[in-house]
C-alpha cells in the first residue's frame, strides 16, 4: 500500500482541483481517493497521513500523449533552414529516418519518451511506420523496429500502444514508396496484417493498436483490410485525416470524396477509430465523424509548427467526437501547451473566448487520450483506474500565485514534479529516476544527425 497526500488533486467530474486529498494505491491500482475536508475520510483514520508522501501542488492523473513518432524527436530545431517551408521539414524528417536501425531507435525513442516522463506523460501511442531496414528489406526480426518502441517505453518507464503503420503507397494515386520511404512498406495490405500477426508485445506496459496512415499511404480498396484486422482484434484504430487541404483535393480527384468519407464508406470510423488532426473537414465530414463517434487527436504545435491550419475543435466535440491530445512531431513536448492551444486557437480563429472549461482540456489531456490510446481503465483519480498521478508545482516562477484551476493556462512541462505510473514512481523533484534525459537526448540525436 503506497499512500500520498496530495495539496490539491483533480478529481473526475469536478470543474475544480479539491485541496487537501488522500490518495492509496496497492499493486498498480488507485484503492482510496478521500477528500479529507467536506466529510471524506482516509480508509485507515487519520493516523495514516503520517506516513502518506505529500505532494505540494496539483496532483492530476496521467497525461497521455495520443500521437507520437519517436523519431521525430531528432529533427527539433533543425527543420527552419532558410525560412522553414514544409519541404526542409521532410528533408531532415527523410534523412533521419534513413539512418535509424533497431539500437539507434530504441536510444532515441526511450529519451524521447523519457523526456515524455518528464512532461507527466504515462501513456504514449507511437504511430509507427519505420519498419524496415534500408531499401525495404525486413530485419531478421521483421518486427524488430516494433521490439525497439516497446523497450524504449519500458526503460522510460511509461504504457505504450503500439499503432502498427500501414504505409503502402506515396500517393493517392497509388504511386509506389520511393527513397527512404521505402523503409515505410510491407507491399500490401495482408502482409502488413501477416507481420503484425507475428508480434505481440510481452510486457504489461505495452499494447498492440492499427494505424492507417493516411488516404494517402493506403489504397482504398485496402483499407478494410487493415480496420477490419483492428476490429478482429479489439485494438483501437488511427488515421491522420485532413491535415492539409491538399489532401482533400488529391482525394476528390481521385475518389470523388473527401478523406473522411472515403474512409467511412470503408468501414474505418467508429467509437475505436481516432482521427489524428482533422484540421480541413467539411461540415459533413465532421457530422460523419461525430455521429459515428469516431474520435479525434489535436496536435496544436505540430499544426502550427507545420502551418497546417486550425482545425474546428469545438464543432468536432459538440457533434460527438471525444478529443484527445499529441505532440506528433514534437517540435514541443508538452501537454499543457497542447491543452490550452486547442481553446485559445479556438479564440483566434473565432474571435470569441470560452469555447472550452478547463475540466474538458483535462479530460483531452487525460481520460480523452488514454481510451483513445485502448486503456479504458486510465486517466482518472478515481478507485479501480491506473495509479498514474502527475503533480504539477504551483510555487514556480510560472506558476505561482495562479489559482489551482487555472494550471492548464499557466502551467509548462518544466513545472512537473512528481510523476507516477502505475504505481511506480518515475519521476521525482523534476528528475527522471532512472535515465538522464538532456544527455540521452543529446547523444541519441547525434547519432542520426550530419
Ligand atoms: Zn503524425
Amino acid at each position: 500500500m503506497t499512500r500520498w497526500l496530495a495539496e490539491y488533486a483533480w478529481l473526475p467530474e469536478h470543474a475544480e482541483p479539491t485541496p487537501d486529498v488522500l490518495i492509496e494505491a496497492e499493486d498498480g491500482r488507485i484503492t482510496a481517493v478521500a477528500p479529507l475536508t467536506g466529510g471524506g475520510r482516509p480508509t485507515a483514520g487519520v493516523e495514516v497521513l503520517r506516513d502518506a508522501a505529500r505532494l505540494p501542488g496539483l496532483t492530476l492523473p496521467g497525461l497521455a500523449n495520443a500521437h507520437s513518432h519517436a523519431f521525430h524527436r531528432a529533427l527539433r530545431g533543425r527543420t527552419h533552414g532558410g525560412r522553414g517551408d514544409f519541404w526542409s521539414w521532410r528533408d531532415v524528417m527523410y534523412d533521419v529516418a534513413g539512418r535509424l536501425d533497431p539500437d539507434s531507435y530504441l536510444a532515441l525513442a526511450r529519451a524521447a519518451y523519457a523526456e515524455m516522463a518528464l512532461a507527466g506523460v504515462t501513456c504514449v501511442g507511437e504511430f509507427h511506420y519505420l519498419h524496415h531496414g534500408p531499401g525495404g528489406q525486413p530485419y531478421d526480426d521483421p518486427n524488430a523496429m516494433s521490439a525497439a518502441l516497446v523497450e524504449a517505453a519500458a526503460q522510460a518507464g511509461i504504457r505504450l500502444t503500439l499503432l502498427d503503420t500501414a504505409y503502402l503507397t506515396a500517393s493517392v494515386d497509388g504511386a509506389p514508396l520511393q527513397g527512404p520511404q521505402r523503409r515505410f512498406g510491407d507491399g500490401d495490405a495482408l502482409r502488413w496484417a501477416a507481420r503484425v500477426d507475428a508480434y505481440r508485445p510481452e510486457n504489461g506496459h505495452a499494447r498492440l493498436g492499427a494505424a492507417i496512415h493516411s488516404v494517402r499511404a493506403v489504397p482504398a480498396e485496402q483499407l478494410a483490410t487493415v480496420a477490419g484486422w483492428a476490429d478482429r482484434n479489439g485494438v483501437p484504430l488511427h488515421v491522420h485525416l485532413s491535415e492539409q487541404p491538399a489532401e482533400n483535393d488529391a482525394c476528390r480527384a481521385v475518389h470523388g470524396c473527401t478523406p473522411t468519407r472515403l474512409l467511412a464508406d470503408h468501414g474505418a470510423l467508429g467509437p475505436h477509430t481516432t482521427a489524428i488532426h482533422a484540421t480541413h473537414p467539411t461540415s459533413a465530414d465532421v457530422t460523419l465523424l461525430g455521429e459515428s463517434r469516431t474520435r479525434v487527436c489535436l496536435c496544436p504545435t505540430t499544426e502550427r509548427d507545420l502551418a497546417d491550419g486550425i482545425g474546428p475543435a469545438r464543432r468536432l466535440a459538440e457533434a460527438g467526437s471525444p478529443v484527445s491530445l499529441g505532440s506528433d512531431s514534437h517540435a514541443v513536448i508538452d501537454l499543457f501547451e497542447e491543452a490550452r492551444a486547442v481553446e485559445l486557437d479556438e479564440r483566434l480563429r473565432t474571435r470569441k473566448r470560452g469555447h472550452f472549461t478547463a475540466a474538458e482540456l483535462l479530460a483531452a489531456a487525460t481520460v480523452g487520450g488514454h481510451a483513445a490510446l485502448g486503456w479504458g481503465d486510465a486517466g482518472r483519480l478515481a478507485v479501480g483506474d491506473r495509479a498514474d498521478l502527475v503533480t504539477v508545482r504551483l510555487d514556480t516562477a510560472r506558476t505561482a500565485g495562479v489559482p489551482p484551476v487555472g494550471a492548464f493556462f499557466a502551467a509548462t512541462a518544466a513545472d512537473v514534479s512528481h510523476v507516477v505510473v502505475d504505481g511506480k514512481q518515475v519521476v521525482a523533484d523534476g528528475r527522471h529516476l532512472t535515465v538522464d534525459v538532456p544527455a540521452e537526448l543529446r547523444a541519441a540525436i547525434a547519432a542520426v544527425t550530419a
